[in-house]
């Protein structure tokens, strides 16, 4: 299959390019498209086939349920057998926006859609190319990461395209995404509102609205525990990963530095070609040959827009091994964290001055 990609700007818009993305969604078809978070490779939330091609287009397991997407709030009353009271209030405050929500699903949305699950994962984005395409195709659209399986997820379309083409019918192209990590989720079905995977929208944020929430014990801790199971599915796998061996070096900026430089010196003493995440701030005390700015700690933001990009650069520069340093672990840095442990397969080396 030849993929089609096709550029379109919110600001200039060219109809025609919603109207071919349409036509392939409500024809059971895959279109990938750009959302606030990363670029999300959608198809018919409500059509099984189109959610099976979407399994195999990525090679993701199919336990690992995707989100839908809405362009309207009373969306959800067609899609839950029952709306929580807290899911109208976090829809007010924080759609369109990057959170997903968790609650009973409706028995339209088939379970090929929902990893065979009960409950369904709704969100309605804010970026305006996602908003136009879900309502002028007229489809609530099922859409996970656009990349494969395993892989950063796409926060340009130059990324999907490197890993879908061929296989999937079209590309929307409007440029890099703005946040880069994917959007919070939260679970609504048990007493305690859950964030089973942190994002933009932080813990405290959702507290600021309906009180009392928690975490995920699964997704807290820094270390694999066979014993504690993420109550979303899809935060078990070893996702994100460059293909070089990644491991975070955390302590004192000036421990972490010596220590790089002593692992990096030596690996590149011994011919292999290794490279450092370093930030802006830090940027000057590494020797190694490769070193890549990530953003600024004083700018968690930046970090979040550029980590995924630069761990896909590392797989085009054939980089062997990786160290990264580590962030604060605080709000939007917790979400950073929680994909850069997960990209290392949880390989932390400690230091202290
Ligand atoms: P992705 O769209 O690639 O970011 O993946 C969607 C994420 O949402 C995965 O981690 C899924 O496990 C999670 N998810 C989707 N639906 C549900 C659900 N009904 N219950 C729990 N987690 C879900
Ligand atoms: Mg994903």
């Amino acid at each position: 299959m030849e993929t089609i990609i096709r550029e379109y700007n919110a600001d200039h818009p060219d109809a025609a390019v919603m109207q071919q993305a349409g036509q392939i969604l409500r024809a059971g078809g895959l279109v990938a498209f750009p959302t606030e978070t990363v670029y999300g490779l959608g198809g018919d939330a409500l059509n099984p086939e189109a959610s099976a091609k979407i399994y195999a287009a990525k090679g993701r397991p199919s336990d690992n349920p995707l989100i839908v997407h809405i362009a309207d709030k009373n969306a959800l009353k067609v899609l839950s057998s029952d709306v929580p009271d807290m899911a109208w209030k976090l829809a007010d405050h924080f759609w369109p926006g990057p959170l997903t929500m968790i609650m009973p699903k409706a028995d339209i949305v088939p379970r090929q859609t929902t990893g065979g699950l009960d409950t369904v994962a709704i969100r309605m984005p804010s970026h305006p190319t996602a908003y136009e395409l879900i309502r002028s195709s007229g489809v609530y659209i099922a859409a996970p990461s656009a990349n494969t399986s395993g892989r950063p997820s796409p926060t340009t379309a130059q990324h999907v395209a490197g890993d879908l083409s061929g296989r999937i019918d079209m590309i929307i192209d409007s440029g890099k995404v703005d946040i880069g990590l994917e959007s919070t989720i939260v679970d609504l079905t048990g007493e305690v509102p859950t964030i089973l995977r942190p994002g933009y929208i932080t813990k405290k944020m959702l507290e600021e609205v309906v009180g009392r929430v928690e975490i995920d014990k699964a997704i807290l801790s820094d270390k694999e525990d066979p014993n504690l199971r993420p109550k979303a599915p899809g935060m078990k796998y070893k996702h994100y990963a460059p293909k070089g061996d990644l491991v975070i070096v955390e302590g004192p900026a000036d421990a972490v530095a010596a220590k790089i430089n002593e692992l990096t010196d030596e690996l590149e003493g011994q011919n292999v070609k290794c490279a450092v995440i370093a930030s802006q701030e830090n940027i000057d005390r590494y020797h190694a040959g490769c070193v890549m700015n990530i953003g600024q700690r004083s700018n968690e933001e930046s970090i979040a827009a550029n980590l995924y990009a630069v761990l896909r650069e590392m797989d085009d520069l054939g980089v062997r091994k990786i160290y990264s340093e580590s962030f604060s672990g605080q709000g939007l840095g917790a979400a950073i964290m929680n994909r850069l442990i997960k990209a290392a397969g949880h390989q932390i080396i400690r230091v202290q001055d």
